[in-house]
């Protein structure tokens, strides 16, 4: 199925699948069932990437990236998601791809210099330190406790993460602090960038968690206590901590759904490679009626995500909001690829479970995209307000006609 790419969008995608099918699914397949893979061969992957020019293509070039258009990146995005090792491999893998996005869309030039060009190299990590437990921010941001408060020229950071992706193994974090206790949230936090090694910050603990054993993933609780960082550490501006969030997550949201989107792809071809091939009942499984209408129907949802998906970089490009058409991405396409990749884990039976395959570790990664980047039900909540708000405007008449 074509798209309407343009052909910058089109070549790269087309470097970034060569790539894939060349370099990343082979060495996938060498460490299946055998993980997590090593970093010295995510290193390997990523020369080969930067030979290839699909290397980080979603950062201008001044910075170390590829200097491409978001819309221009989408489908190598795609591409990436067909293995769990191709978004660390052409560096467009969360959580440093939404913090690169964020650094160079707020940063100052000195802050760009010092995190992320070597962000860029792959030289330094980054998380993104939001959630908080229990009583703290979760679904409903407004609830966030962590605060840094000014004392002369520095700011005192006091706060409780978790969740924080990569934490462990983070350089810095981009830290979200309340920053005018009066003000509403939405008006009073700002974000910081931290320094892992500054006095006060703690990692207590990873969290023990559902995911595939091909990566190393990680998720920290991090305590930050009396932590000083100066006022340069401030990222973007004072109190618009929020504004700058939904830059960053509007477009971030719709790379997860193409990431997501690639991996539910290649779980359908893997699934249908085996249905294919296997015989039952007297004749391929391929051949069964009912698994043939399933195919249809995740293909076309697949279909779907990608349209929708590209909607709504159309109007981020076009510097909309798109609050509605990236919630219902999100929504559509965690659940769409979810149940896609559980159907491939059925059709292909026991090999489904099996760790000989991808499929089983496609399984365990894509249960968290429903809950992260905000959970199915706070996107249904912005698409219902939206749906709602029509009919509470006055001035249109909503008499119902029967
Ligand atoms: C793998 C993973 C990685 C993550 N990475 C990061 C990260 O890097 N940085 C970071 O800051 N956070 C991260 N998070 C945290 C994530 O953003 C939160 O888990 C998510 O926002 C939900 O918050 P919560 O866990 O506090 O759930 P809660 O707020 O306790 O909500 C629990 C459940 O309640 C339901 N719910 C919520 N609101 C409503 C409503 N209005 N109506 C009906 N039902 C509702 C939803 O089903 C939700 O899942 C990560 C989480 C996971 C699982």
């Amino acid at each position: 199925m074509e798209y309407d790419d343009s052909q910058t969008a089109r070549d790269l995608r087309d470097r970034a699948r060569e790539f894939m099918d060349e370099e990343v699914i082979p060495t996938e397949r060498e460490y299946l069932g055998d993980g997590p893979v090593p970093s010295s061969v995510i290193e390997d992957l990523r020369a080969e990437a930067r030979e290839r020019d699909v290397f980080c293509p979603q950062i201008h070039e001044e910075w170390g990236g590829g200097g491409y258009e978001f819309r221009d990146v989408l489908p190598l995005f795609e591409e990436a998601g067909r293995s769990l090792l191709g978004a660390s491999a052409m560096r467009v893998d969360a959580p440093d791809e939404g913090n690169m996005h964020t650094i160079e869309l707020v940063g100052t030039d000195e802050q760009k210099g010092e995190y992320l060009k070597p962000l860029v190299a792959g030289d330094i990590n980054s998380a993104f330190s939001m959630t908080e437990p229990r009583d703290g921010a979760g679904s409903d941001p407004k609830m966030l406790k962590t605060t840094a408060e000014k004392e002369g020229d520095e700011w005192v950071i006091n706060g409780h993460k978790w969740w924080t992706t990569q934490g462990s193994e983070a350089d810095v974090f981009i830290v979200m602090a309340k920053t005018d206790q009066e003000a509403h949230p939405y008006a009073g936090c700002s974000l910081f960038l931290v320094d892992a090694d500054a006095d006060g910050v703690t990692v207590e603990r990873d969290i023990p968690h559902l995911g595939p054993s091909l990566v190393h993933a990680t998720h920290a609780e991090i305590t930050y206590d009396d932590v000083r960082v100066p006022e340069s550490a401030l990222l973007g501006v004072e109190n618009e901590g929020f504004a700058h969030a939904q830059q960053r997550l509007g477009p971030a949201r719709l790379t997860h759904c193409m990431r997501f989107t690639g991996m539910a792809t290649r779980a359908l071809t893997v699934a249908k490679a085996y249905m294919s091939e296997r015989e039952a009942f007297d004749s391929s499984l391929a051949d069964k009626q009912s698994q043939r209408f399933n195919v249809a129907e995740y293909e076309t949802e697949l279909h779907a995500v990608r349209t929708m998906v590209r909607h709504a970089a159309a109007q981020i490009t076009a510097g909309e909001e798109a609050r509605v058409p990236v919630s219902m991405c999100k929504v559509f396409a965690a659940n769409t690829t979810q149940e896609t990749i559980d159907f491939a884990v059925q059709a292909c039976g026991g090999n489904g479970i099996g760790r000989d395959l991808p499929l089983a570790d496609f399984y365990e990664a894509v249960r968290a995209f429903r809950i992260v980047d905000g959970a199915d039900e706070v996107h249904k909540r912005v698409i219902a307000r939206d749906a709602f708000e029509e009919v509470s405007d006055p001035s249109i008449d909503n008499t119902p006609t029967f």
